[in-house]
């Protein structure tokens, strides 16, 4: 391992505690000095928003939102900010009302607090993203940063188990791309291999049972650690891809990480010994991909889940593969432990179309 390296640490205030979001809230709100708070949420999840904001005064309510941030509800959202004179934003919610929060300060700098209730990891990374005319645009700024993030495992309770699955994958897969990500160091790979190895206990826990707490905890903490890793060592093959099946194909977010993630990992794994290594000990297996195979088959995420686990349950059409070849070969990564090509990322997304088989090494 080389120990030469340059590396980003953002700053950022964490708050982890059980039933403790109200209580973090106000006292960040007091810190912060925040007068005039606008609270960012889906409208399903209202309620929980409001028992989030229990002790705050609210200024707004906004309800407006959509997954991968459409530039004509971030620009109503921005508005209706700067109509009401916001001075703090508060997001509840998944990785949605999170980008959101973050697309107003891009282009207002008001602060925001995350308080997170999916385990996509949105809260710890200065990455936004913008979906215009069917193309995801992202870009990283540190005024999105949000400056508190406020994590409270009892808000995930409500979220379905297949779902949680899904979004710790897609926290999984942050650790993996961490891996042979552009400005990959040993420093975010300590944190991905801490974050893998407690979404991987966590995950269990939270199928065998769905309100065992510290199972979620060890979920928002892995997840946590796996976008701070991810946020400095930025997108890898895996997010490229997930990023154009999300962005021009409108593939639901945490899911198409859970697919795609078995298939990157086997197409580099046999190219990266160091990150093979480092996940195959998080995973306590021999290989990494042998340890991902057997987190899925624990999961049991394709039957008892009925989780969807190809491309083609998601509804992506083969024909679609050139469009997404196209599009990530304009957009790969600067470094891959393998070369990309059309030919070899082709077949690797004829393989996520299939529907569910054991993982295997790609040849
Ligand atoms: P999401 O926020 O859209 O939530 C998915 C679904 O879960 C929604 O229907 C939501 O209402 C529901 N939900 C959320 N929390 C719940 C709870 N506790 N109980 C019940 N239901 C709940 O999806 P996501 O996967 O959290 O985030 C995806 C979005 O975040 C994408 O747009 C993605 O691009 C973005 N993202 C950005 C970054 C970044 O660094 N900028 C990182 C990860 C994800």
């Amino acid at each position: 391992m080389s120990l030469h390296f340059t590396h980003d640490t953002l700053a950022q205030r964490v708050m982890l505690g059980a039933g403790r979001a109200a209580e973090h809230l106000r006292a960040e709100v007091e810190r912060l000095g925040a007068r005039r708070v606008m609270v960012i949420s889906s409208a399903r999840g209202l309620v929980q928003a409001r028992e989030v904001a229990a002790e705050i005064d609210v200024h707004t309510w906004h309800t407006d939102i959509a997954m991968h941030v459409p530039v004509e509800v971030a620009e109503r959202a921005r508005a209706v900010a700067a109509t009401n004179d916001i001075d703090l934003l508060v997001a509840v919610g998944g990785g949605s009302a999170i980008g959101l929060a973050k697309a107003v300060s891009l282009r207002s700098a008001v602060p925001s607090i995350a308080v997170p209730t999916t385990y996509a990891g949105s809260e710890a990374t200065n990455v936004w993203g913008l979906t215009e005319g069917g193309r995801k645009t992202t870009g990283t700024d540190d005024r999105v940063l949000p400056v508190t993030v406020i994590y409270d495992s009892r808000l995930t309770l409500t979220l379905p188990v297949a779902l949680s699955v899904a979004s710790g994958l897609n926290g999984l897969a942050h650790c993996v791309d961490s891996l042979w990500a552009p400005r990959a160091d040993p420093l975010n790979a300590a944190l991905a291999g801490e974050g893998a190895r407690a979404l991987a206990a966590g995950l269990p826990r939270i199928v065998q049972d769905p309100s065992d707490i510290t199972g979620r905890d060890l979920a928002l903490y892995g997840a946590y650690l796996a976008a701070v890793s991810f946020a400095s060592a930025g997108a890898g093959l895996h997010h490229k891809l997930c990023h154009i099946l999300g962005g021009t194909f409108g593939l639901p977010h945490a899911q198409t990480h859970a697919i795609i993630l078995p298939h990157v990992l086997a197409f580099n794994a046999p190219h990266a010994p160091a990150a093979e290594r480092r996940l195959a000990a998080a995973l306590e297996a021999d290989s990494a991909v042998a340890g991902l195979e057997r987190l899925y088959e624990l999961l049991d995420a394709p039957r008892s889940l009925d989780a969807p686990r190809s491309l083609a349950e998601l509804g992506f059409p083969a024909a679609g593969i050139p469009t997404v070849v196209e599009q990530a070969l304009a957009a790969l990564p600067a470094r891959n432990p393998r070369e990309v090509t059309a030919a070899n990322l082709s077949a690797l997304l004829r393989r996520a179309l299939e529907p569910p088989r054991p993982v295997e090494r790609s040849p």
